[in-house]
């Protein structure tokens, strides 16, 4: 898993090749960085800027005589036409049930369906296409994970999850801990809001069951070193899952060089639709999950004195899957191959860092887990104003950021806030967003300060 280096100074490329030395040493110097003067690209990156923005017809709006400045890609993105194409196209020609029929409509959308399988086996690079299960989103695949592994888990075995953790990664890890008598015990953050490595090595001298991380947090955007958090739990034994919800859209992923057993994500966060998430698994360690989910298509032979599972991949995905959206999902992944080039993911990082540095130059604002190697979020509240006050105020001129706990209550807790703003950014942001959304920071700055 690569981001593309970015030509400012100072900027920590993660590979997965760093060694942890690097990645440690990288750390240091990145939050001694205090403020950059950052040049935005070349024209040509603005001019290929241009071209990828103008596929999303989303964008093209007046809110209120302002014209849509969306900054809140990290709760959900906006579609290219050729994924909104894609659906339509479905419906209107091929529309029928997969697996199932005689008929050539069923043949059609069935190849159209696990076609999309193939695409994610090669653009996760995972080993068989057998290891690309379909589910409705992120939290449904960490739910077939954390119910999958009951069996594997007993009471006294502790679970570790990364305290920058959605409560999507927290949530199912209770209730397996719940049903087994397993421990929860958080990886917590260094004071630069990092993770903090040597602490996670101590805890894993535990030898957990089981260790959750985020790729990429979506309250603060600050990247973890996964391979390397992956290896050093694999060592100790651990099974592994990697939440790559805010990663998927801006990183190249190789899952084999990530190492990891799990690996999750949403379509809607890639510029797919909402309905239709990835549950990577590894092939063997895949196959021991109990499927949480029973029913048609996931059986070889059903009596009413015993059921026999059928094999991976149609095992874990019981009942009509959601075509369309997969179909949509496939859009979206040939979308992502073709227009994410190295410049493009090098322009999302300076445009994040271009954020920080206009946020910074302006005062008063308080920006949280900011380096210069952060993905696609810049999170902060503006003095001691409430946060929601300040996200109504934009949205008074077009910006739309997210405000509140970002589904991340323990890492809010433990930044000692109640919640704070965050505009996150997508392959179609340009500097003129930026620069809108900086303008209306200023001005509901000079209303409430
Ligand atoms: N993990 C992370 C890091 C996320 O950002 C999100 C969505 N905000 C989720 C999990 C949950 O994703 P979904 O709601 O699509 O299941």
């Amino acid at each position: 898993m690569t981001q593309a280096a970015s030509p400012t100074p100072n900027t920590v490329t993660h590979t997965a090749t760093n060694t942890m030395a690097d990645i440690e040493t990288s750390h240091a110097s990145a939050s001694a960085v205090t403020d950059t003067t950052v040049t935005l690209c070349s024209s040509e990156a603005e001019k290929q800027n241009a071209q990828i923005r103008s596929q999303f017809p989303a964008l093209h709006q007046m809110l209120d005589g302002y014209p849509l400045c969306y900054l809140d890609t990290a709760a959900t993105s906006q579609k290219p036409q050729m994924v909104l194409d894609a659906m339509a196209q479905f419906y209107a020609n091929d529309n029928a049930n997969v697996h199932r029929a005689a008929h050539q409509l069923s043949a059609r959308s069935t190849l159209s369906y696990e076609k999309v399988r193939d695409q994610l086996q090669q653009f996760l690079k995972a080993e068989r296409r057998e290891e690309i299960i379909f589910s409705h989103g992120t939290t449904e695949s960490i739910n077939l994970v954390a119910f999958g592994l009951t069996a594997h888990v007993s009471a006294g075995d502790i679970i570790l999850i990364d305290a920058a953790a959605h409560h999507a990664n927290i949530v199912p890890w209770q209730e397996l801990a719940k049903r087994t008598g397993a421990v929860i015990k958080p990886i917590p953050l260094d004071q630069t809001c990092r993770l903090d490595v040597s602490a996670y090595k101590t805890l894993l001298e535990l030898k957990p069951k089981i260790v959750a991380l985020c790729h990429v947090s979506n309250a603060l955007g600050t990247v973890n070193p996964v391979a390397q958090l992956v290896q050093l739990a694999k060592k100790q034994g651990a099974i592994t899952l990697v939440d790559g919800a805010q990663a998927v859209a801006h990183l190249t992923l190789d899952v084999t060089e990530i190492g990891c057993d799990f690996y999750v994500f949403s379509g809607h966060k890639m510029y797919g639709p909402t309905g239709i998430g990835v549950l990577y698994g590894r092939f063997d360690l895949l196959d021991t999950l109990a499927p949480l989910l029973t029913g048609g298509e996931m059986i070889k032979r059903v009596s009413f004195e015993a059921t026999e599972f059928g094999s991976l991949p149609n095992r874990l995905e019981a009942g009509t899957p959601p075509i369309a959206e997969v179909i949509g999902l496939g859009a979206a992944i040939t979308f992502l191959q073709t227009e994410l080039t190295p410049q493009v993911q090098a322009y999302e990082a300076e445009l994040v860092n271009y954020l920080q540095s206009q946020l910074r130059a302006l005062g008063e604002v308080h920006l949280y887990g900011a380096f210069d190697d952060n993905i696609g979020v810049v999170a902060f509240n503006l003095a001691d104003e409430h946060h929601q006050d300040v996200g109504i105020l934009l949205d008074q001129q077009g910006v739309a950021v997210r405000c509140g706990h970002h589904c991340a209550m323990p890492l809010m807790q433990s930044l000692n806030l109640k919640g704070c703003c965050r505009a996150s950014i997508g392959i179609y942001t340009n500097k003129d967003d930026i620069d809108r959304f900086v303008a209306a920071l200023v001005s509901v700055k000079d209303l409430l300060l």
